[in-house]
């Protein structure tokens, strides 16, 4: 058995640095560098190779180098009774619950999710031999949570990042929450490496960075995550041809697992603990039996304020009139759209009714008029090539509906396209640039008008 309550380490560079996140139990007592000219490190006292006391051999000594010859070298001459490399001991960082978790989940409900499964040990090894890059500082694995379909928890948008960090079928949240892989991810944020974010999707990520030695400073971790979003149920009334091939709506055995998962989030504590609570970003909420159960359980309708993700279709004057007497501080309503015209609307959301969508909009415009302060409105379109033109509408249909704001988004392929249907499909070159036509549109007055009231996200297209 490794014993890590005393340590020497040995250098003082990132490694050793992602060692003390990792191992914050180890109780480094000193330091050691190649070095004369490092007489201090975190506030312990730095030795040279050549100057180290004896009475400090006793200890366990921690290798925080690439393994190599000449550090073999070195490390045997300095004679220490027990020496591990740090990739060695990386093993202690796996937890039995996530690889029994993945047997469980991979025997019988395979065809839900992706599990894709690595070791903490490895993704450690990995990540300590990556380099760190200059990039962002984001705070999302400090504080986000999303549930996906089988009990997945993402410390990202699933698609952003390449791994889970655990499944609550198996593992208690609060458990799930501080867990080795929930640190690992915190890790690969302040040592700048993103190992498990995925550069190609995530919006935040810049696409051209230089190598770094410094890491994220500050960056806490909330108790439970202040942010949890709900995307346990792809039941959907919609058959958006970017989304799915086919309709989609939980029975039988899926039906009954969603269910009990659906319980244990509404007893977790993080229903009522977190600040933001967003329904959902997988299915659709006032389709879904078990999103409609959830947004009405008293657990739930405690919170002061709800965030909904919805295709809108459903979002009836009899469903708002509900909402709004239930969740009576603030809700805020973010609508998947996608176009400004019928033909287009009935196009790329396939089995939506657009006469009945605006009948919704018109009636939640009128809500939020009566309400400013407990509806907030935001208007999703996600951009492609049918429905592009129709940008300076959208924008004017949101600003006469008098709601608060539009992100315009691209369009991913959730694999529901070949790669060459996609690339005619995507408003986007291989580099990332938006297409000539959709640079055009981009210039039209209304970006400039003045007058408009509602606020325009495009960043995400122009990136
Ligand atoms: S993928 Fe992007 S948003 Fe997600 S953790 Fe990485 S940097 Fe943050
Ligand atoms: S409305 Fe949303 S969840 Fe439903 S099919 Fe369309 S994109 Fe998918």
């Amino acid at each position: 058995m490794i014993n890590l309550k005393k340590t020497i380490v040995y250098g003082i560079n990132r490694y050793q640095k992602d060692f003390e996140y990792m191992f914050p139990k180890a109780n480094v007592i000193a330091y050691i560098t190649d070095s004369k000219n490092n007489k201090e490190c975190n506030g312990k006292k730095c030795y040279s190779i050549n100057e180290i006391p004896n009475k400090l051999k006793k200890y366990t000594l921690i290798i925080c180098n690439r393994k190599n010859e000449k550090i073999d070298k070195i490390v045997k001459n300095l004679n220490f009774k027990k020496a591990y490399y740090l990739e060695d001991i990386a093993y202690l960082l796996d937890d039995n619950f996530m690889q029994f978790s993945v047997n469980f989940m991979g025997k019988h409900f395979n065809e839900w999710g992706c599990v894709r499964y690595k070791p903490n040990s490895e993704c450690f090894k990995e990540m300590i031999y990556t380099d760190s890059i200059d990039n962002i500082k984001c705070d999302y694995p400090f504080r986000y949570a999303q549930i996906q379909p089988g009990g997945y928890v993402y410390t990202c948008c699933s698609n952003w990042t390449t791994m889970e960090v655990g499944n609550i079928f198996f593992v208690s949240p609060k458990k799930l929450w501080n867990s080795n892989s929930a640190k690992l991810h915190r890790l690969a944020i302040i040592n700048k490496t993103y190992f498990f974010c995925n550069f190609d999707v995530c919006p935040f990520i810049k696409k051209s960075f230089k190598k770094t030695d410094t890491r994220f400073e500050n960056l806490t971790t909330s108790k439970y995550p202040n942010e949890v979003c709900v995307s346990i149920d792809r039941s959907c009334n919609l058959k958006c041809p970017s989304c799915r091939n086919s309709f989609c709506n939980y029975n039988g055995a899926k039906y009954k697992i969603t269910k009990h998962l659906a319980n244990k989030i509404i007893k977790s504590g993080w229903a009522t603990k977190s600040k933001h609570f967003i329904m959902s970003s997988q299915g659709e909420v006032f389709f879904s039996k078990i999103y409609k159960k959830m947004l009405f359980d008293s657990k739930i309708t405690n919170r002061d304020y709800i965030k909904i993700h919805t295709n809108g279709t459903l979002l009836t004057k009899k469903t708002l009139d509900k909402l709004c007497a239930i969740y009576d501080k603030r809700i805020e309503f973010l609508i998947t759209i996608d176009a400004a015209t019928k033909q287009t609307y009935e196009k790329i959301r396939f089995g939506g009714n657009f006469d009945q969508l605006m009948k919704n909009l018109e009636n939640l415009s009128k809500v939020k008029n009566e309400n400013p302060e407990k509806i907030f409105v935001l208007l999703f379109f996600v951009v492609q090539k049918d429905n592009y033109k129709e940008i300076p509408d959208f924008i004017k249909m949101a600003d006469e509906l008098n709601f608060d704001m539009v992100n315009f988004t691209r369009i991913d392929n959730w694999g529901t396209y070949t790669d060459e249907e996609f690339k005619e499909i995507s408003m986007f070159n291989k580099d990332g640039t938006p297409k000539k036509e959709l640079q055009e549109i981009l210039k039209n007055s209304v970006f400039k008008d003045k007058k408009r009231k509602v606020i325009v996200e495009t960043n995400e297209l122009i990136r």
